[in-house]
């Protein structure tokens, strides 16, 4: 069992189109060598509107991740594309799949702030879901012809979490059909699951992409004032890997069964700041039950030994939100973690708020193990 800590990389969008319209200032800097980044306020920020308690928050805040990735302006030397993000983080952790490990990386960050373009991308500049699935099928192509006693079987699964309701996303929605939820549970070895998903075996990378397109065009998106194709949904999607290694000469047979787990997480601004009403500010407010509930799952495992009373292991309330018990492995039991902190740059509350959040996920430690058979 390797410990290892969760990896917190930061990623910083150009502006859009409205944002340059309201002549918005760029507010973040990065230091690609030191991977320090800095938000400073706006301009003319008003500590009259910051409660007298808070007085504090108007000054430059810094913060330093495993990398931090300056996606601003295209021209500049620094600029980190899409490729750069996978060579720097996907590759590594397709890596761990095939020694044996599971994984999962998620994006967490304010509607906006680039979650979906950096997992899933576009068709011009796809992110890290396609591309993983590009490189897995190569790595399983050279392989095979390289050692053709080793099989390899792949399945994947895509199901997003809405309204604390857990949904197939390779399933189609039937119009005129109330949309039908899965239920979770808990096996002793394998954890909490979803009950019945559908899981498809893939052969190869033009079978799983179509897969991947299938599932995000079901996925349930409303619009709100902030952002009107913004997702108010949390999607997992799920890649399993099987080695099977058959030793020609012992006769004996290994199996290393890995979990790639991508999570494009919902919005992570408060819903009062998309000015939702009704039913959409029921949907926030659940929505934020799973990202506040992720928050305080969070706390408590970057600092484990500190309770209220200071002698008691805190209990990590995973069971609190379906995303967090559904997340229990990847955030603090047998996986190598990373999240990537999406911010914007021109908005200092919401990404001060995200910047705090990814400092303290990277003190969180979790224990992968390599998940191997022998003589099976
Ligand atoms: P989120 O999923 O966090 O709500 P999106 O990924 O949809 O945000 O990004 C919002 C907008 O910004 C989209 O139009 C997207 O294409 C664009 N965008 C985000 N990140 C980048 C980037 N690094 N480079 C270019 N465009 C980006
Ligand atoms: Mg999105």
């Amino acid at each position: 069992s390797i410990g290892g800590n969760v990896k917190v990389v930061v990623r910083v969008r150009a502006f859009l189109p409205r944002e340059i319209e309201r002549g918005a200032e760029c507010l973040v800097e990065m230091d690609p060598v030191t991977n320090r980044t800095t938000l400073k306020p706006p301009n003319g920020y008003d500590p009259a509107n910051v409660r007298a308690h808070s007085r504090k928050v108007i000054e430059n805040k810094s913060f330093t991740f495993d990398k931090s990735f300056w996606s601003h302006n295209p021209a500049d030397p620094r600029y980190a594309t899409q490729e750069d993000i996978y060579d720097c983080l996907g590759e590594e952790f397709l890596d761990h799949n095939f020694e044996g490990y599971h994984t999962c990386i998620f994006a967490y960050g304010q509607t906006g702030s680039g979650k979906s373009y950096t997992m899933m991308g576009t068709p011009e500049n796809p992110g890290l879901i396609p591309r993983t699935c590009e490189d897995l099928f190569q790595r399983i192509a050279v392989a095979s012809q390289e050692s053709p006693n080793v099989t390899y079987h792949v399945r994947v699964s895509y199901f997003e979490v809405y309204n604390e309701h857990v949904r197939d996303l390779l399933v189609p929605v039937v119009p005129g059909q109330p949309p039908y939820y899965l239920k979770i549970r808990e096996s002793p070895t394998e954890g909490p699951y979803v009950k019945d998903l559908t899981e498809v075996p893939v052969r190869s990378l033009d079978e799983i992409l179509r897969y991947m397109r299938m599932g995000d065009a079901n996925r349930t998106t409303a619009s709100t004032k902030m952002n009107d194709t913004s997702s108010r949904s949390h999607a997992v999607f799920t890649i399993m890997l099987k080695q099977i290694h058959h030793d020609l000469e012992t006769d004996e047979t290994t199996e290393r069964s890995s979990r790639i787990r991508l999570v494009d997480l919902a919005g992570s601004e408060r819903a009062k700041a998309t000015e939702a009403t009704g039913q959409r500010l029921r949907e926030g407010s659940n929505i934020n039950k799973s990202l506040t509930t992720l928050g305080r799952v969070i706390a408590a495992l970057a600092d484990p030994k500190r309770s209220r009373h200071g002698h008691r292991d805190k209990v990590v309330p995973y069971r609190d939100s379906i995303l967090t018990w559904l997340l229990k492995d990847s955030l603090g039991g047998n996986s190598k973690t990373a999240m990537i902190a999406c911010i914007s740059p021109s908005d200092y509350e919401e990404t001060l708020s995200t910047l705090r959040y990814a400092d303290q996920a990277k003190r969180i430690r979790t224990r992968a193990v390599v998940n191997q058979r022998e003589n099976i």
